[in-house]
């Protein structure tokens, strides 16, 4: 089998082995790492899959990818130990199908990228000499879910930085009751704070001693694992592998650059909804071929989606043949006819947001949260057009647990969601955490004497 390997978005960088790409996350010129080409899945290989836990259809995707750097067995047992939890695919009514990604040890959808990423990068420090420290910035779902990918792991130290008054208490307590080689920052300022002193520390010379590496959602470690779902589930709705619809409720477009890989693999998808809030930059993208960024973000109920510009957007302009360097410039147009036949862009409000969650508890009987309410209300509207035939199966996915948002359910359902097991007791678990200002120079002694 033909190796795969990363080049960048950019084309200035050398191509690189998938263990070099994870552990530098950005190409050396700013751009994103893409694969030079994408194993295949034949027909009789995803009937194959049909039968097979989720554990078994990643360890068949990320195979393909990882085997020239890591022993298939490794790989196999990674699979086994991380995807230990259940992945609902709940049928709402005729061909429209749920895809409930919210079990994981942190109960949204980045755990199942976090944890692979967790266990590729832990695996490759333990070639190398001294510790890693994995340094990131959060708004709240990323860094429980990394906190918790990375924790315990030997020659592994993870420093996450959170604005104090931005995270829910759920959120922070996912982060701050873990305690051993997790380190948990408050800092007194915004997400954009933290984000500015996690950039400043790798390009400080200062600091230079110490190994730094970012989880952050660019990372091929991340992009890997996305993928795994789409094939899991087609094969469990598709009948005789005739194509399929995904909804995805979009805010970096991670989640659904790994399902247009996914079709770059040979799975059957008719078309993606990709379905955005009020950060509506890439809708508008694809219906006027002018890029603009929304500046500042959009404060919207689905907070993970609150993306002005999407980091992974630049992947998903290459694919389609063009080119985005890292400022958001589009320096070659991508093939927009092509997106326009693959993907259905819709921006969704919060107003239409809430009736959604509403109208599916009452009408179909399904608990939905702000993010996936969006891919289910984008999803509808793909339907309105009377572009999909009936017969063709309807796959939304749904990104987090409701009970990681009890006060919106209780508003709009009068019903308090049962938390899953990983959020049970969550309030009563002891926490610890260091607090800062936003100033770089009180972290950068913290980080340098530690
Ligand atoms: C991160 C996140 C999203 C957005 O996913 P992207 O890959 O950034 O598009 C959607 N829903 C939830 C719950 C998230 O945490």
């Amino acid at each position: 089998m033909e190796p795969v390997q990363f080049r960048s978005t950019n084309n200035k960088s050398s191509i690189v082995s998938l263990k070099e790409a994870l552990l530098t996350g950005q190409a050396p010129d700013k751009g994103l790492y893409m694969p030079t080409s994408f194993p295949k899945f034949s027909q009789e290989e995803l009937t194959s899959l049909k039968k097979m836990p989720y554990w078994e259809v990643a360890f068949t995707v990320i195979n393909k990818f990882a085997s020239t750097v890591i022993s298939e067995e490794r790989i196999r047992s990674i699979c086994e130990e991380i995807y230990d939890f259940e992945v609902p695919l709940e049928h709402v009514k005729a061909n429209l199908f749920v895809l409930r990604l919210d079990r994981g040890p942190t109960a949204s959808f980045k755990d199942f990228a976090a944890k692979m990423m967790g266990k590729l990068i832990g695996f490759f420090a333990q070639e190398m000499e001294g510790n890693l420290t994995i340094l990131t910035a959060t708004s709240g779902d990323t860094g429980s879910a990394i906190a918790n990918a990375f924790y315990g792991l030997s020659k592994i130290k993870i420093v996450v930085l959170f604005p104090i008054d931005e995270v829910s208490i759920r959120q922070r307590k996912q982060m701050t009751t873990l305690g051993k080689n997790v380190t948990t920052i408050a800092i007194n300022g915004k997400f954009d704070d933290c984000q500015a002193i996690v950039k400043q520390a790798f390009s400080d010379p200062a600091v230079k001693s110490i190994r730094l590496s970012s989880a952050n959602s660019i990372n091929v470690g991340r992009l890997l694992p996305q993928i795994c779902y789409y094939v899991y589930s087609f094969v469990q709705v598709s009948r005789n592998n005739d194509p399929i619809v995904f909804a995805v409720p979009s805010g970096n477009f991670g989640n659904l650059m790994g399902g247009l890989i996914a079709r770059e693999m040979g799975v059957p998808i008719s078309r993606f909804v990709v379905a955005t809030n009020t950060n509506d930059e890439v809708p508008r993208f694809f219906d006027s071929g002018i890029y603009e960024k929304v500046s500042p973000s959009r404060v919207c109920l689905s907070n993970a989606m609150n993306v002005g510009h999407p980091s992974n957007l630049a992947r998903l302009v290459d694919l389609y043949g063009g080119r985005m360097d890292e400022t958001g410039k589009l320096l070659k147009p991508p093939d927009m006819g092509k997106i326009k036949r693959d993907l259905f862009a819709i921006s969704i409000d919060d107003e239409l947001t809430k009736k959604t969650i509403y109208e599916a508890y009452k009408t179909d009987k399904i608990i939905l949260e702000p993010h996936g309410a969006v891919a289910w209300a984008g999803l509808k509207r793909l339907l309105e057009t009377g572009e999909v035939g009936p017969t063709t199966p309807a796959i939304s996915v749904s990104t987090a647990h409701p009970a990681k948002f009890p006060e919106q359910i209780k508003s709009i359902l009068k019903i308090d969601p049962s938390p899953p097991p990983c959020l049970e007791g969550i309030e009563d678990r002891s926490e610890s955490f260091l607090t800062m200002s936003s100033n770089y120079e009180e972290f950068r002694e913290w980080l340098a004497n530690r």
